[in-house]
């Protein structure tokens, strides 16, 4: 039989509207700063899509585009001046960094309210003693699509195969936090298919197009692509779409699955951050 496809834009529409809706209760607009540094044009592309998305559910975003030469130094500099405007509700770094960046070292210099994307030191290791509250965008849109189908965590094995901090290590944590038994994998494991063929939950984080193949996959499993390959000008997952949907029993499509669920989860967590916010002033 084939897999369920799980549709992340639906997902996300439904989402906004949320969204949408919890805004016309405010009194005031959520803002978001995002800082780009140099011109990666990956990067670009999602600071354009991040956005549009504010201006579709009214949440004020700017862009402070700094050159790729931009220091350390200015770069924190930037970050704490953005930290104390009453204004900015939330603020993410641009990931990549320029290579003279120490980019944990930036990010860390975010005040952790207003950590949008929960990649700070202190954030992540919230997840860790799972008191998760503003989680990684991406991981808590996967979270989000795999409640969505109502597929049971709690005693099922799930796989990452990734361990970024972006992704792969925070996901396997928080599906951890929901009583799932979490292995991980990454460029030195050992037997990598055996591994991944034990996976009821598969999450592949890797950045290689169609690494996960039909044998790979267990029976029914639910698999996540997290994947964003540009192969001749196509998107392309880290997963063989069209042979691995006829054995899993979920799975999510890419361009469509985690992507639109990354960027609904920056918009909840702007909001999340701007009433927590503003009920501390
Ligand atoms: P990353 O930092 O490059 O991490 C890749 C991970 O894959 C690493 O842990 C690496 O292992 C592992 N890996 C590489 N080759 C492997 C192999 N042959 N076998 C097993 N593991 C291997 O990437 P990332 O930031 O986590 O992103 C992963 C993918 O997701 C990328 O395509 C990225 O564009 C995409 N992404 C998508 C979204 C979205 O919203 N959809 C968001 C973020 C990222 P080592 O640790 O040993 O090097």
């Amino acid at each position: 039989m084939t897999a369920e496809v799980l549709n992340g834009t639906r997902l996300a529409q439904r989402i906004r509207s949320q969204i949408r809706k919890q805004l016309k209760e405010l009194t005031f607009t959520p803002g978001l700063a995002v800082i780009q540094v140099g011109n990666d044009p990956a990067s670009s592309l999602y600071i354009k899509h991040k956005q549009r998305d504010c201006a579709k559910v009214h949440i004020h975003s700017e862009l402070h585009h700094l050159p790729a030469d931009t220091s350390q130094q200015t770069l924190i500099h930037k970050i704490e001046v953005l930290n104390v405007r009453q204004d900015i509700h939330a603020i993410l770094v641009q990931i990549p960094l320029p290579k003279h960046i120490d980019a944990q070292e930036s990010v860390d210099s975010i005040a952790p309210h207003k950590d949008v994307d929960g990649l700070t030191a202190l954030n992540l290791g919230n997840i860790f003693i799972n008191r998760e509250s503003v989680t990684p965008c991406t991981p808590a849109g996967i979270i989000r699509l795999i409640e969505s189908a109502d597929v049971p965590i709690q005693g099922k094995h799930a796989v990452c195969v990734g361990r970024s901090h972006l992704v792969g290590k925070p996901i396997g944590i928080m599906l951890l936090n929901r009583n799932a038994t979490v292995t991980y994998c990454h460029s030195k494991t050992q037997n990598l298919a055996a591994v991944i063929k034990k996976a009821d939950i598969l999450v592949a984080a890797v950045g290689k197009p169609e690494f996960i193949t039909a044998e790979m996959v267990k029976k029914n499993a639910t698999v996540i692509d997290v994947g964003i390959n540009n192969v001749n000008g196509k998107l392309v997952g880290d997963v063989k779409f069209d042979e691995v949907k006829e054995i899993a029993g979920y799975i999510t499509p890419v361009p469509g699955g985690v992507g639109p669920l990354t960027r609904a989860m920056l918009l909840e967590n702007t909001l999340k951050l701007a009433i927590n916010n503003n009920s501390t002033l």
